[in-house]
């Protein structure tokens, strides 16, 4: 990155037509202006978006970009998922972001669930230390989670199965990443944990998203932007202030660097970045 230490990352989900990939192409090269660490690209539940997901990331990495698959075991065996490994390693990849995943939806009991550890411990088996390894972490911890402090310990546990690296849910609530690092740091967690940052981009898709995943929207922020009605152009506007502040909160207070959810599009990520002056140098 440019003057620091930041470490900057965005992230992508696989677009599905021609058209999509072609504009897809246009915003990372508009993001990659930031000069950012990488780029990665996420994977459907169960694996639906295998081909895309790999047709993405090689295309990047043809390109000379640095990008990260999100990768789960979905409903793959370990030979399937130790080939596209070796796929993403022959393309010249070099990080994966290794995750449990989750169930499609209209899929029965047929399919078992692979959790991240155990992933993580089948990629340094199989590969050794050749992959930076992120995994997820959940500061409002995950909906599914029995405690506080088993999430906490499964992450740990992410870890010692040879993870280098976290990136968080979103989250709206600067104190909810930082008690969280505390945490982590009691249970003797060491590796870094960078913040996802979600932009405010549609207040629908946001509030639909966050009921799903867990990540809680403070009532004042609600009400907040309930007020927006149909005003998208104030919403976002109200959404890169308040984006910015939050992330700045958290660079101030020794965040290691941001993950954007950039939802496949320039702005606001780019204007959040150029609000925090994290413009590279010439
Ligand atoms: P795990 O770490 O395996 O944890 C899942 C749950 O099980 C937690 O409740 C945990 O407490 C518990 N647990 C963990 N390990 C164990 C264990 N060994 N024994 C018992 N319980 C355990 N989803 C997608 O479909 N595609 C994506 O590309 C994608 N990218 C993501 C990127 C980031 C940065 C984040 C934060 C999330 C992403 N997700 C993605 C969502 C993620 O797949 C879901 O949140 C999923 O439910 C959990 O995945 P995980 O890797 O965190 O699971």
């Amino acid at each position: 990155m440019s003057d620091s230490q930041l470490r900057l990352s965005f992230e992508f989900f696989p677009a599905k037509t021609a058209e999509g990939k072609e504009k897809l192409i246009k915003v990372r090269d508009e993001l990659n202006f930031f000069n950012p660490d990488f780029f990665s690209v996420t994977y459907g539940a169960g694996g639906s978006t295998r081909d895309n997901t790999k047709g993405l990331v090689t295309k990047f990495k043809a390109d000379g970009i640095s990008t990260a698959p999100h990768l789960s075991f979905g409903g793959d065996d370990d030979d399937s998922i130790k080939q596209l490994i070796q796929e993403y390693k022959d393309a010249g990849v070099d990080r994966i972001v290794a995750l449990r995943g989750d169930m499609p939806s209209g899929v029965g009991g047929g399919m078992q669930l692979v959790y991240a550890n155990e992933l993580v411990a089948f990629i340094r088996k199989h590969f050794g230390e050749h992959f930076h390894l992120e995994v997820a972490a959940y500061p409002e911890i995950h909906p599914q989670a029995k405690s506080y402090s088993d999430d906490v310990r499964y992450l740990k546990g992410k870890f010692d199965a040879g993870a280098n690296s976290a990136i968080t849910q979103y989250f709206f609530n600067p104190d909810a990443y930082f008690f969280f690092i505390d945490q982590c740091h009691k249970a003797g967690i060491t590796q870094p944990i960078f913040p996802g940052i979600m932009p405010i981009i549609n207040y629908k898709n946001l509030i639909r998203f966050s009921d799903a995943c867990g990540a809680e929207i403070p009532r004042w922020l609600r009400k907040a932007l309930e007020n927006y009605g149909d005003d998208e152009a104030s919403l976002k506007a109200f959404g890169v202030e308040l984006i910015s502040e939050l992330c700045e909160t958290l660079l101030e207070n020794d965040a290691p660097g941001l993950h954007f959810y950039t939802m496949n599009q320039t702005e606001p990520t780019a204007q959040i970045v150029r609000n925090l002056g994290l413009i590279p140098v010439e």
